[in-house]
């Protein structure tokens, strides 16, 4: 029992190790892809599940294919003149949205026409809940000079947590957008996004840091500024604490190791409600439409979803998802609380211990190994599915891979090890069955198992194999004189020369009392003759010891006989050998017989 306990630790701490070892090494990086790819499977079904509902306040003016088309048609060549975006502001405003705020980048352009793109920074300094779009790269310097961006716009960030690398939103260029919306208004975050090594978005950055400051997201903005009108919500510094947690009020939004938040998804594109944006243009101008919906209290996403417009993600709800939608469900995790978090290291560490050593107990207490298989692929299940209902009904992410990993290893070891204490113990038992326990010799049974085996051989192979046995002269005396345990060591004693001074192939037994066989396979009547005589002179010159310490000799006699020519058959053959061993002792011991 406590072997089998120590077998179990000795086998986790190897797990643990291995696991740390992984850590370190590009497999490492492998099975975070297909962790990953586990936690999308996980959004899969969470779509398919309908498990969380968008929310309702939040709609989508999508400038789709219609849309591009319309403004095409009746404007020219992309971008939209910017005095079009004034008119919809003021036409919104008048419904009294919560927000209105553009995933659209507001830069100079050809096309940009001084008047048109004043009307739009009048008309967001008009509404103070109009918010706009800029974003960071990492663009060499002679390409574009960074621009200087006003104070109000950066936000002040402490992290305290020591897991948060922030290399990779930390940017070193920035894609000016017009200077006098700058210049006007606090309301501009940055559209940033954080892409996987397989090139998934399943993250979003909360900020990003640039020319030493650092500058909120869009959504971020977008969001509190929703949850400071609902909840009264001020923010006036970002903490992100040591569980790397970013304390919003009475929430906390768990960053990952890059900075980023993880997104939970509603549904495919397009379960946010999209107006096309030429709807609303046409609305402005007078012209006949069917749209009537009220944008009164919404977030309202103005964003491009038409293909052509190159804002197109593929994240795990879907391959082809709009940009602007990632940007509402990024706001709607915010503002509903529904961003993921993951579990620590600790966790998955413990997780993959205790899943690994209920792996070893089945194993070791099942004896079927398909019954225990059945269990463990059932507990792995069971982990599996509890790996969903955690992140369905608690935005949790549990780590699958690593844990899996381990349980199977220790499966898989937990059978070897099993099957080696198995074949061990079978092997003890065999030994026990087969020897004698005094002299260490095969016993009696052994003996006429192996007799008739070699009489079975030798009569298809037509060879021949002889048998020695040997009595020990005058043992009674012997015993009488020194002791029974005297006699005891001189037997065991007889039983190491016999052993020493015959062929590993050869067998020795003890027959019984102080009786001994050799069985030599394959050997003829005049070699077995001559064993017997050397063996019958080393025991004769042997000086024995004797449990007191004393000395004394002993002398053996022997009987020989050789399969065909003395017998056809085991009981023939030691009928001949005990004949001959008789002829030894009467003809005065010490001696094989003739
Ligand atoms: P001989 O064979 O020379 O005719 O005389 P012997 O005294 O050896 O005769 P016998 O075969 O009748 O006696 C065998 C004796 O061996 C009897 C018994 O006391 C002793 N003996 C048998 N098995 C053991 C054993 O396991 N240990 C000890 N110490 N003595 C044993
Ligand atoms: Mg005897
Ligand atoms: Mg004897």
């Amino acid at each position: 029992m406590l072997k089998k306990f120590l077998y179990i630790i000795g086998l986790l701490l190897i797990l643990v190790l291995l696991l740390l070892g992984f850590k370190k090494t590009n497999l490492s990086s492998f099975i975070d892809i297909v962790e990953s790819r586990t936690f999308d499977l996980r959004q899969s079904i969470m779509i398919n599940a309908n498990a969380k509902k968008v929310n309702d306040n939040i709609v989508i003016v999508a400038i789709d294919d219609a849309s591009y088309e319309y403004i095409l048609d009746n404007y020219g060549e992309w971008p939209l003149t910017r005095d079009i975006y004034a008119q919809m502001i003021e036409y919104l405003e008048q419904q009294q949205p919560k927000i209105i705020a553009f995933d659209l980048m507001f830069v100079k352009s050809l096309k940009s026409k001084p008047n048109a793109d004043k009307a739009l920074v009048d008309a967001m300094k008009k509404y103070n809940n109009v918010y706009t779009a800029m974003n960071f790269d990492n663009q060499p310097e002679e390409l574009r000079t960074p621009v200087k961006l006003p104070d109000n716009l950066a936000v002040d960030v402490e992290i305290q947590s020591d897991n948060i690398n922030l290399d990779s939103i930390t940017f070193s260029n920035c894609r000016a957008i017009l200077s006098d919306i700058l210049n006007s208004t606090s309301n501009v975050g940055i559209i940033n996004v954080s892409r996987a090594d397989d090139g998934i978005l399943r993250k979003m950055p909360m900020f990003a840091r640039y020319q030493n400051k650092f500058y909120p997201h869009l959504g971020l903005k977008v969001g509190l500024d929703y949850l400071k009108t609902t909840e009264n919500q001020t923010i006036n510094k970002f903490i992100v604490d040591k569980n790397s947690d970013l304390i919003l009020g009475s929430r906390k939004v768990y960053l990952d190791t890059d900075g980023s938040a993880i997104l939970n998804w509603y549904g495919p594109s397009g379960t946010y409600t999209h107006i096309p944006m030429y709807k609303l243009i046409k609305k402005i101008k007078g012209e006949p439409t069917d749209l009537n919906y009220s944008f009164k209290n919404k977030i309202i996403y103005f964003g491009t979803t038409a293909a052509s417009l190159f804002d197109i993600k593929t994240v795990p709800a879907g391959k082809i998802y709009p940009g602007v939608e990632v940007q509402a469900t990024y706001v709607n995790n915010l503002i509903d609380n529904n961003f993921i978090t993951k579990a620590g290291k600790l966790y998955t560490v413990i997780a993959s211990v205790i899943l690994a050593l209920v792996t070893i107990l089945l194993v070791m207490k099942l004896s079927s190994a398909v019954i225990a298989s059945i269990s463990v692929v059932g507990i792995y299940m069971a982990y599996v599915i509890a790996s969903y209902y955690a992140m369905k009904l608690s935005n949790l992410w549990i780590e699958l891979v690593y844990p899996l990993l381990a349980a199977i290893l220790a499966f898989i070891t937990a059978l070897i090890i099993k099957y080696l204490i198995k074949s061990r113990d079978f092997e003890q038992q065999y030994k026990l069955a087969t020897t004698d326990g005094l002299t260490d010799l095969y016993n009696h049974r052994y003996f006429q198992d192996q007799m008739k085996m070699n009489v079975e051989h030798s009569k298809r192979y037509e060879t021949n194999f002889s048998l020695i046995i040997i009595d020990i002269d005058f043992f009674k005396k012997f015993n009488d004189t020194y002791g029974h345990q005297s006699g005891d060591a001189v037997l065991r004693q007889v039983a190491q020369i016999l052993k020493r001074n015959v062929r590993a192939t050869d067998i020795v037994c003890r027959y019984g009392g102080e009786e001994m066989s050799i069985i030599l396979p394959n050997t003829g009547k005049d070699e077995a003759q001559m064993t017997a005589e050397k063996i019958c002179k080393i025991v004769s010159e042997k000086q024995f010891k004797l449990n007191n310490d004393k000395e004394t000799h002993v002398t053996i006699s022997l009987g020989v006989s050789t399969y065909p020519f003395d017998g056809e058959t085991p009981t023939n053959l030691i009928d001949a050998a005990d004949k001959r061993l008789y002829n030894a002792k009467n003809n005065g011991r010490n001696q094989v017989g003739q």
